[in-house]
C-alpha cells in the first residue's frame, strides 16, 4: 500500500479508542498532540521497522521510546521470553534470574553495588528519591527544568518565576504541599544549583538529573556540569542520582556515568534493561540501599517486581549488548543519521542544529549553533518541526511526534534504512524551503 494513502484503519481505531481511553492512548505523547494528525496504530514490528494496521512500513526512530536497542523482535530476546513463559508468568517469590540480573547490573554499572527491580522508570525515580530522603533525613531535592523523571507527584513540578523558587505543581491533582520540596534549577547552569544549596544548606537530600537530557529534545551536559553536581553534592552531604532510564545502556555499555566518568550515589534504569518488557530498577551504594525494607526502614515494594518473564527479556538484552564493537557501531550509525540530517538541511538552507551522544540524537530547527539550555529548545521553530515531521512520516520515517523528545537508533538500522531516511529528509527540507 502506498504511503501517501490516508491511514484509514488508524483513523477508525483512534475514533473508537477515544470512546473508552482518554485521548485514545495509554500515554499522552502517543496521541500526536505535538504534531497533529492521526497516530498510527501499530500491528507488529521487526528489526528497524514498525508496521501499522493499514499495512504501511516505517523506519522506526522511537524504538518504543528507547528499549529497542537491538531492533524489534530480536531473536535472542524473543527466545528468552518464550522459554520463561513456559515456566509460568509470575510467582511473587524470589527467583534465580533476579540474582543474575542484580549481579549483571553491578558488573556493567559498578556504582550499582546493590539494586532493586521495579516495573517502570517512574517507580525507579520515585523510589530512589524516597530512599535519598530517608537516608539523609532531608526533605528537599533538586531537579532541572526540561528534565523528565516520570509522573510521580513531586516530579511533576515546574520552576516558579525567578531563578530560584520553590516548585509549583504543573498538573492539577498534585497538591502544592507535595511540590514545595522540589527545587527546580537550570540544566547546564551550576550557578543555579549552587544558589539552591546556598539558600537551603542542610535541607537538600539529593539532586536528580538526566546525565544527557532526552526529554527536551537531546541536550548533552556541558563539560564540567555533571562533575560540578557531584562536587556540590559532596560538599553539602546530598546524594547524586543519575536518572539513566533513557541513557542507561544507550550512550555506552556502562551508561552515561561510564561515558562521562561520573560516579553517582544512586542510579535509576528502565527501558533497555527490560528489553521491551515493563521494567525499571534503582540501585547504588550498598550503605544507602541497605536502608530499604526489609533490612532497613525505607519502604518500597511491588507485586510484579522482578517478574521472571521481564527479567529473562532484560538479561537476554544485557547479554547481547556486551558483544564487542556494538556501541562503536551504534554510535557510528547514529552519527551518520544526525550528520546526514544536518548536511541535508544545510543543502537547502534550513537552519538546523544537531546533537548526538551514543545511540541518541536530537535536531533543532534553530539558528543557534550550540544548544545547551531549555529556553533555547522552547524557542525553536515548532511549525517547521511539524511540517518536517509529517513529510517524513509520509515517506515512511517514524520520528518521535514531539520536538521535545530525543531520537533513538537501533543496531538493526542498516545502510538501506539510513539511506531511505536521509533521502526522505532531503526531500522534506526541499519542500520546507519551497
Ligand atoms: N526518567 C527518564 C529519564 C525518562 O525518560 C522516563 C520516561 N521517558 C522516565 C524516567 C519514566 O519512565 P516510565 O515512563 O517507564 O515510567
Amino acid at each position: 500500500m502506498s504511503l501517501s494513502q490516508p491511514p484509514l484503519r488508524s483513523q477508525q481505531l483512534i475514533k473508537q479508542a477515544r470512546q473508552h481511553i482518554p485521548g485514545g492512548v495509554n500515554s499522552p505523547v502517543r496521541a500526536f498532540n505535538g504534531v497533529g494528525g492521526t497516530p498510527r496504530f501499530i500491528q507488529r514490528a521487526d528489526g528497524a521497522y514498525l508496521y501499522d494496521v493499514d499495512g504501511q512500513a516505517y523506519v522506526d526512530y522511537i524504538g518504543s521510546w528507547g528499549p529497542m536497542l537491538l531492533g524489534h523482535n530480536h531473536p535472542a530476546i524473543k527466545a528468552a521470553v518464550l522459554a520463561a513463559v513456559e515456566q509460568g508468568l509470575s510467582y511473587g517469590a524470589p527467583t534465580e534470574v533476579e540474582v543474575r540480573m542484580a549481579e549483571t547490573l553491578a558488573r556493567l554499572v559498578p556504582s550499582m553495588e546493590m539494586s532493586r527491580m521495579v516495573n517502570s522508570g517512574t517507580e525507579a525515580t520515585m523510589s530512589a528519591i524516597r530512599l535519598a530522603r530517608g537516608y539523609t533525613g532531608r526533605d528537599k531535592f533538586i531537579k532541572f527544568e526540561g528534565c523528565y523523571h516520570g509522573h510521580a507527584d513531586a516530579l511533576l513540578v515546574k520552576a516558579g518565576s525567578g531563578a530560584l523558587t520553590l516548585g509549583q505543581p504543573n498538573s492539577p491533582g498534585v497538591p502544592a504541599d507535595f511540590a514545595k520540596h522540589t527545587l527546580t534549577c537550570t540544566y547546564n547552569d551550576l550557578a543555579s544549583v549552587a544558589a539552591a544549596f546556598a539558600e537551603f544548606p542542610d535541607e537538600i537530600a539529593c539532586i536528580i538529573v538526566e546525565p544527557v537530557a532526552g526529554n527536551m529534545n537531546c541536550i548533552p551536559p556541558e563539560p564540567g556540569f555533571l562533575e560540578g553536581l557531584r562536587a556540590l553534592c559532596d560538599q553539602h552531604g546530598a546524594l547524586l542520582i543519575l536518572d539513566e532510564v533513557m541513557t542507561g545502556f544507550r550512550v555506552a555499555l556502562g551508561g552515561a556515568q561510564a561515558h562521562y566518568g561520573i560516579k553517582p550515589d544512586l542510579t535509576t534504569l528502565g527501558k533497555i534493561i527490560g528489553g521491551g518488557m515493563p521494567v525499571g530498577a534503582f540501585g547504588g551504594r550498598r550503605d544507602i540501599m541497605e536502608q530499604l525494607a526489609p533490612i532497613g526502614p525505607v519502604y518500597q515494594a511491588g507485586t510484579l517486581s522482578g517478574n521472571p518473564v521481564a527479567m529473562a527479556a532484560g538479561l537476554a538484552m544485557l547479554e547481547a549488548i556486551q558483544a564487542p564493537g556494538l556501541y562503536e557501531a551504534l554510535n557510528a550509525k547514529t552519527a551518520q543519521v544526525a550528520q546526514g540530517l544536518k548536511t541535508a538541511a544545510d543543502k537547502h538552507g534550513i537552519p538546523l542544529t544537531i546533537t548526538q551522544v551514543g545511540g541518541m540524537f536530537g535536531f533543532f530547527f534553530s539558528r543557534e549553533a550550540h544548544i545547551s539550555r531549555f529556553e533555547q529548545v522552547t524557542a525553536c521553530d515548532l511549525a517547521a518541526f511539524k511540517r518536517f515531521y509529517h513529510l517524513m512520516l509520509e515517506a515512511g520515517i517514524y520520528l518521535a511526534p514531539s520536538a521535545f523528545e530525543a531520537g533513538f537508533l537501533s543496531l538493526a538500522h542498516g545502510e538501506a534504512e539510513i539511506a531511505q531516511t536521509l533521502a526522505a529528509a532531503d526531500a522534506a527540507f526541499a519542500q520546507l524551503k519551497a
